[in-house]
């Protein structure tokens, strides 16, 4: 096993026990957004893993992961 693989293993593994602190609820790992109209689309109300359209503008959406409670651990 390489140093590299090892490293990214670590990432991974802390990547993912992060995304685990932070679900509140369901699998909800954030929400889609979009910047011009503020409109707010949550990805567990959005079928597949597109980012869905604005209803708005119908401007794709850009998503956002909810922030943890704790913020920043720096
Ligand atoms: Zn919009």
């Amino acid at each position: 096993m390489s140093v590299l693989t090892t490293v990214k293993e670590i990432l991974r593994a802390s990547t993912q026990s992060a995304n685990r602190g932070s679900v509140t609820d369901e699998t909800s790992k954030g929400a889609y957004w979009c910047d011009d109209c503020g409109e707010r689309i949550r990805d567990i109300e959005v079928e597949g893993e597109e980012a869905p359209e604005c209803p708005s503008c119908g401007d794709e959406m850009r998503f956002e992961r909810s922030a943890t409670s704790t913020g920043c651990a720096c």
